[in-house]
């Protein structure tokens, strides 16, 4: 089990910004920018790389659409902000239960490292 499916199940505490019946967003415990924000699926999903690519469209575009409407909450919309999945080994994934990455509140560079 995957510490995030702890912070779904209430297990272990998270400063939570939204949650519905299919996802959880909180505050990343580590943030790399003024704002960061993690959004997970309740459905355990390791990563990207495991979808189904036929039943996980819904889960994947509400993701992204919750991803859209938090970042207006916080007020990045109008400056930008970086949306990432990290994912497997050489993207760079630490915690193996999907998540979006929401980072704003300053410029980000690109290449990533
Ligand atoms: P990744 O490297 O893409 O797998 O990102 C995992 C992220 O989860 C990192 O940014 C961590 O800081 C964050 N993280 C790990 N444990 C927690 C936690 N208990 N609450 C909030 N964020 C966490």
């Amino acid at each position: 089990m995957t510490i995030f499916k702890k912070i779904i199940d209430k297990e272990i505490p998270a400063d939570v910004v939204f949650e519905d019946d299919q996802c959880l967003a909180f505050r990343d415990v580590n943030p790399v920018a003024p704002t960061h924000i993690l959004i997970i699926p309740k459905k355990e999903i390791r990563s990207l790389a495991d979808i189904d690519q036929s039943s996980d469209k819904e889960i994947l575009g509400h993701l992204l659409t919750t991803a859209s409407q938090i970042a207006e909450n916080e007020g990045l919309d109008k400056d930008g902000y970086r949306v990432v999945i990290n994912t497997n080994e050489h993207g760079g994934q630490t915690v193996f239960h999907l998540h979006v990455h929401i980072m704003g509140g300053r410029v980000m560079e690109w290449p990533p490292g």
